[in-house]
């Protein structure tokens, strides 16, 4: 289980997260939805210390961080829960100098020192999984958005993170690939991938999501069951919210 608790981060004078807690069961697709600027990116990156939080705590296995202001968090931390999370991007960030093939086996190269023989097994299998074998040798640039995408899912899953988290990682993509990745996140999500993914996209969440947490101004307006949000709110503000992009 992964539990974000208490969860608070300003950027300055934004306060923008207000005491976020979040529980991600494990083997399940845990939803964040909200407007823009609601805090979804910022609360995955949290995450994974790409941001530190102000206050707080997260939960990943045996590993937990906690933070208090003016207290600073120690590089094993930072490195320790890097290691227990894969992340997907928007715009997938792949390493442009290095194939797909490449581009999956590095961080199991430089970060974990496997053997390149083992790391390039590991990655092939991956490739497979996501339906890109065949572009094993190809070059990011060469690869529409969506085959991107899906190399950078084979990266996140490459040293087999306890959570896959997703920031919005089909809204870069016109409506044909984003369905390809679509079709990938939801076959992971059949698999028992647990994942935490921001979407605006509320027929890929509706469609993969076991459950769904609704932020508004950074705070959980309403969290639960996926049928249970998207049928029966409990909230004004969630049903309103819903309607809007349905
Ligand atoms: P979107 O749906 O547009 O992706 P979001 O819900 O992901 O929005 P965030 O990106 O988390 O929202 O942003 C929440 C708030 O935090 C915004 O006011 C944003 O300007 C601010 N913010 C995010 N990252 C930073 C940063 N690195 N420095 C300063 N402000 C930031
Ligand atoms: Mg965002």
């Amino acid at each position: 289980m992964i539990t974000l608790e208490h969860i608070h981060k300003s950027f300055g004078d934004n306060h923008v997260l207000k005491g976020v807690s979040v529980a991600v069961p494990e083997g399940g697709v845990t939803a964040l939805i909200g407007a823009s600027g609601s805090g979804k990116s910022t609360l995955l990156r949290c995450v994974n210390l790409l941001e530190i939080p102000q206050s707080g705590e997260v939960h990943i296995d045996d590993t937990v961080a906690r933070f208090a202001p003016s207290q600073k968090v120690s590089r094993e931390l930072i490195l320790a829960l890097r290691r227990k999370t894969g992340m997907v991007f928007q715009n997938f960030q792949l390493f442009p100098h290095l194939t797909a093939l490449e581009n999956v086996m590095e961080g199991l190269v430089t970060v974990l020192k496997w053997p390149r023989e083992k790391a390039e097994t590991r990655a092939r299998d991956l490739l497979h999984k996501v339906g890109m074998s065949i572009k094993a040798d190809a070059w990011p640039s060469s690869l529409s958005g969506g085959q991107q995408q899906r190399v950078a899912i084979a990266r996140a899953l490459a040293p087999s993170p306890k959570v896959l988290l997703c920031d919005e990682p089909t809204s870069a993509l016109d409506p044909q690939l984003a369905a390809e990745v679509v079709d990938v996140l939801a076959q992971l999500a059949r698999d028992g991938t647990t994942m935490l993914m921001a979407t605006h996209d509320l027929r890929l969440a509706a469609t993969i999501a076991s459950n769904v947490v609704f932020l508004e101004h950074g705070e959980v307006v309403e969290a639960g069951p996926a049928q249970q949000v998207f049928r029966a709110p409990a909230d004004e503000r969630t049903r309103r919210f819903i309607s809007i992009l349905t």
